[in-house]
């Protein structure tokens, strides 16, 4: 009887044990989870379909590339908690093919999915193209007026400032559709410019990829911390 009993007992005392580690840690993941809990961010990925955005020296299409980033930052978003909606998941625009104004049929499908949406802020990616193919790093760009753009866009600058090599010292007003056409907060980064071959390159990379997004994510964290 006691040589039964004993493994038994043992046994209850190590199931006992997991359960209790196991409703710990769910009880961890959970609070850090309900942390962010009804936070919701649009993440837009500029450009799309007939419309490629800019070309890099090499040939870097920037919808493509924008679209990565919106991945790589999504995915970021989503494990920490937030509840994330995209404009764009695929490589097509957004755009009726029958709309005789392409570029306004795709920027009324953002604004719509924007307003369904109803976001605590809105994060738009791209990237930069400039005639003097010297110009390089990240910058961001806010709605004008609104303070909290302004607040998360500065935290976002300051992050791609330490993080990546970004050569503004603060956010700017930007003049975009997308930071415009709603009153949430939003903001846009240009991660980088096409048009300078050695940033192309970088920007390319899995590695610097990951440090743009890092970058923005961790902006994002504390913003919301
Ligand atoms: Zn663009």
């Amino acid at each position: 009887m006691i040589k039964i009993f004993k493994p038994k007992l043992a046994f209850v005392i190590l199931l006992s044990a997991v359960l209790l580690l196991s409703c710990l840690y769910a009880n961890i993941v959970s609070v850090q989870i309900s942390k962010f809990n009804g936070t919701t961010i649009v993440l837009d990925a500029g450009h799309g379909g007939r419309d490629g955005g800019s070309v890099g020296d090499n040939g870097t299409i920037e919808k493509t590339i924008n679209l990565e980033y919106t991945l790589a930052l999504k995915e970021k978003l989503v494990k920490a908690g937030y509840k994330v909606e995209l404009t764009r998941k695929t490589d097509d625009g957004l755009y009726s093919n029958a709309a005789p104004n392409k570029k306004q049929s795709d920027m009324n499908a953002r604004f719509k999915i924007i307003e369904k949406t109803n976001p605590n802020l809105i994060v738009s990616i791209h990237m930069n193209s400039f005639r003097d193919h010297s110009a390089h790093g990240a910058t961001t760009y806010y709605r004008k007026g609104d303070k909290a753009s302004m607040t998360v866009a500065n935290l976002i600058q300051q992050s791609l400032n330490t993080y990546c090599d970004a050569p503004s010292s603060t956010a700017k007003v930007g003049d975009y559709y997308i930071l415009n056409c709603s009153y949430y907060s939003a903001v846009l980064i240009e991660c980088g410019f096409l048009s300078n071959a050695e940033e192309e390159s970088m920007l390319n990379s899995t590695e610097y990829k990951n440090k743009i997004v890092d970058a923005i994510f961790s902006a994002i964290l504390l913003y919301f911390g």
